[in-house]
């Protein structure tokens, strides 16, 4: 992966990007949560913020076994902030 789409800039470099963190797919149970999880998972769930462009947050899906990416959503563009982020700024 070279290259990461972005909504609003288009297709850029990877290192206009900066990696936020890697979610976790809900389990289809408790079992298979804790017991059957995969070290290399066919689909990674991963937040990147667009740091050299618009600033804005996308959710990568991306298949890491084959370095491809399969979908990029926007989740929070401008202001920098992911919506389920607080800053002790925004307590008032
Ligand atoms: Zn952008």
């Amino acid at each position: 992966m070279n290259r990461l789409y972005c909504p609003f800039c288009g297709a850029r470099e990877l290192e206009e990007f900066r990696f936020h963190k890697t979610l976790a797919e809900p389990a289809a149970n408790a079992y298979e949560e804790v017991y059957a999880r995969t070290n290399r998972p066919a689909v990674s769930v991963e937040h990147w913020q667009h740091i050299l462009g618009c600033r804005a947050w996308l959710l990568v899906r991306r298949n890491p076994s084959a370095d491809t990416v399969l979908e990029v959503r926007l989740v929070a563009g401008g202001d920098g902030h992911l919506p389920s982020e607080e800053s002790p700024h925004d307590r008032a």
